[in-house]
């Protein structure tokens, strides 16, 4: 505290008196963003040896099939989900200490998007394997940003998608390119959104609040993320959803 100032409302004919607390907030910035460095420091320690377990998870369950070794196949399809699990929360907690720290960097190149989406529904089959996933066709587009940071946004959007609707809802996924704008869509038909709720989703922490979303765990910064990483890349994202018939999430990107 630098500064209290406390005083009355009151007004009068020429004056207007007013109350208030005057709050110095810089060390509480400081502290937030020493945290937020750590954060990411801690996340990206983790997420070397991580990957490493990641790949010799692979390594041996391709040794397990050549066995045909199917008590090993199993085990090790439930260790790779769970590390998978820990990546994303670790590649999550990493965007939100770059978007804390304003270090959102953009690694661009140019990429085919229809291959990348194919690459994520392969990916999520862990958390979607249950759901019906329909790729829309459409004409291969290409567009020129960074490809980890959007195939985080999929993973995201796609696995809520899964989270937030009956096991074996359908889900459908497309893009279309018009003119220079290039728009990916997510449709769900899962819980749907409160129009109330919609306008604080893309918050960080925001989670709604009810029995149906009680029981689902998350930290409630997966939307923020999408929505710091599509704006980074001059586009918008947005959801049009409907209580208890679905949602359909939708971002865009600039063409190339
Ligand atoms: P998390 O899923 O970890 O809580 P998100 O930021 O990804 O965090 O989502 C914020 C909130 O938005 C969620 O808690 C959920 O209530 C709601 N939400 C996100 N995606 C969907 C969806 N496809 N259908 C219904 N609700 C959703």
């Amino acid at each position: 505290w630098l500064n209290v100032t406390a005083g009355f409302s009151e007004s009068d004919a020429s004056n207007t008196y007013f109350s208030g607390i005057v709050m110095d907030i810089t060390d509480q910035k400081q502290n937030d963003l020493r945290r937020s460095k750590f954060i990411g420091m801690v996340s990206h320690e983790l997420k070397t040896p991580l990957t490493a377990l990641k790949a010799y998870v692979q390594m041996l369950n391709n040794w397990a099939k050549k066995q045909k070794d199917n008590f090993t196949i199993g085990a090790l399809s439930k260790v790779d989900k769970q590390v998978r699990k820990m990546l994303n929360m670790i590649n999550s907690l990493l965007n939100l200490s770059g978007a804390e720290t304003g270090k959102i960097h953009l690694n661009k190149q140019n990429f085919t998007l229809n291959e990348l989406i194919s690459e994520v529904i392969e990916e999520t089959l862990f958390i979607t394997s249950s759901h019906h996933i329909v790729m829309l066709p459409s004409e291969l587009i290409n567009v020129n940003a960074d490809r980890e940071k959007i195939e985080q946004v999929l993973v995201n959007l796609l696995s809520n998608a899964a989270k937030y609707s009956d096991k074996t809802a359908p889900i459908e996924i497309g893009c279309t390119r018009i003119d220079d704008t290039v728009t990916v869509s997510i449709r769900d038909e899962g819980l749907g959104i409160a129009q109330d709720d919609i306008a604080k989703l893309f918050l960080p922490h925001y989670r709604v609040e009810s029995k149906e979303t009680e029981k689902i765990s998350g930290f409630g910064i997966g939307l923020y993320l999408c929505a710091e990483i599509i704006q980074r890349h001059q586009g918008e994202i947005w959801v049009e959803s409907e209580l208890g018939k679905g949602s359909t999430f939708k971002f865009t990107l600039p063409g190339c």
